[in-house]
């Protein structure tokens, strides 16, 4: 009997943290269930899953084989975990975006590596285990199928720990090339699809009524997303998920995805300077046009959760108050703030270190909430503090209120999302406790060579 456990380690600030992370806007995750499903029926096994944000990782575990699922907020605490069970005897294998972006990162760190996606390369990997012939890399060859796949284990799930809306997964990757975005970079830009009949088929066998699609860009291929929104519509499902706003131009599928049932999209705005976003290679996006499209988005009854970066080489100060004000102005539903952070492997971080801008390599930091790089117009705690008061700026009482007025989805759900982002925004300064907040306050403006 094979005894396997699945670790999903979170950063500190996700540890059995409080606010918008408690159950009321956390969805089940679907990663481990998924490894899970893909154990080949012929290897007797005991299974056991551990997702850090709801539990602690039991120290003594007596397993076999233990597999951890990486993020680059997570790698510190992920490689403490391997040294920690590797000590004891216990073989540990790693995988996710994180190995996949740097390998060479995590090598020292387990037994074993998967590079890319995991669907033929754990199952591969596990017969290799019980064989004794384990390898010390797996990489996803190019013509990865999701096609036929076993449905993620959500009975592994444990109840009562997070919102009963279904998770779902359609899709694979992105067909486009933001140069901070880890997706391109990790998969490349060819988008992989589950065959449609299998989504529907999935979710009515959970008879969810609501659902979200994790997938990273569900217009990446539009022909696919048709096929998809039309079948949606006889299961009269509310679901909510991501997509470019180049949707917002399509009114065909903008009007699909509508009638499907979608009420809620997460939406990558990134900036309002148009050179900004070319400067990273999301030029496709428009600010110019950026209220026309958001008004279209109201008009189909979509609410936005509408998320900005800052840091960009082209902003200077003024960028807070301004992107702040736009928010309110536009109304977006749901504005998210984040810094800047140039993921290892992404070809932001290339070039940024070829400018000798890097800070640190503490993967921990690399969280969307840490300065971890030089900026060019403004000093590291300027853009830390600017990114605060935008937070403050948008979900003050009288902002949240004027935002309200549009928001097409119903008043309580509206200010439910903002009050937890509100109680998250005011709080930034105490989610980020690590040594790193506290050189930074104590050295303003920083400078490269106080922390390396
Ligand atoms: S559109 Fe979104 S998912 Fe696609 S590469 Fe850009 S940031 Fe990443």
């Amino acid at each position: 009997m094979l005894r396997i456990a699945l670790l999903s380690p979170k950063g500190p600030l996700y540890r059995h943290r409080g606010g918008i992370f408690r159950k009321s806007l956390r969805y089940a995750p679907l990663t481990l269930p998924t490894l899970a499903a893909l154990i080949p029926d012929e290897i007797e096994h005991d299974l056991s899953l551990f997702d850090e944000g709801i539990e602690d990782i039991p120290e003594d575990l007596d397993v076999d084989l233990i597999g951890i699922t990486v993020i680059t907020g997570t790698a510190k605490r992920s490689y403490e975990l391997a040294r920690h069970f590797r000590d004891r005897g216990i073989a540990v294998v790693m995988g996710g975006p994180h190995i996949t972006l740097v390998p060479d990162d995590a090598a020292a760190h387990a037994d074993t590596l998967v590079v890319g996606y995991a669907e033929d390369t754990w199952p591969e990997l596990l017969r290799d285990f019980v064989a004794g012939q384990m390898r010390e890399r797996y990489t996803q060859a190019p013509d990865l199928s999701l096609a036929n796949r076993p449905r993620a284990r959500r009975d592994l799930i444990p109840g009562g720990k997070h919102v009963k809306t279904g998770v779902f997964e359609a899709t694979r990757g992105c067909n486009h090339r933001c140069d901070f975005c880890v997706v391109p970079f990790a998969w490349g830009r060819k988008p992989y699809q589950k065959p449609v009949a299998e989504v529907i088929d999935e979710i009515r066998s959970t008879g969810a009524r609501r659902a979200i699609f994790i997938d990273l860009n569900l217009i990446a291929d539009k022909e696919y997303a048709a096929e998809l929104f039309t079948a949606l519509m006889p299961l009269r499902i509310q679901w909510g998920g991501l997509a470019t706003s180049l949707l917002a131009r399509d009114e065909e599928l903008l009007d699909l995805c509508a009638r499907s049932g979608c009420m809620a999209l997460l939406v990558g705005f990134e900036s309002i300077s148009p050179a900004a976003l070319k400067d990273v290679s999301k030029g496709f996006n428009s600010p110019e046009l950026y209220a026309e499209w958001i008004r279209r988005f109201h008009d189909h009854g979509i609410a936005l959760n509408g998320t900005f970066v800052f840091g960009l080489d082209s902003d200077t100060t003024d960028v807070f108050a301004e992107t702040a004000q736009f928010v309110i102005d536009t109304r977006i539903d749901l504005p998210r703030f984040a810094i800047l952070t140039p993921f290892p492997g992404t070809g932001l971080h290339e070039r940024l270190e070829k400018e000798n801008r890097i800070l640190t390599k503490n993967w921990e930091l690399y969280d969307g909430q840490h300065v971890v790089f030089q900026p060019t117009n403004m000093s590291v705690a300027e853009l830390e503090q600017g990114n605060m008061k935008a937070w403050r700026q948008v979900y003050s009482y009288s902002s949240i209120a004027r935002r309200m007025r549009s928001t097409p989805i119903s008043k309580a759900l509206y200010l439910g999302a903002n009050l937890g982002y509100r109680f998250y925004g005011r709080r930034l300064d105490k989610f980020y406790t690590c040594d790193w907040q506290m050189v930074q306050s104590e050295s303003t403006p920083l400078r490269r060579q106080e922390i390396l």
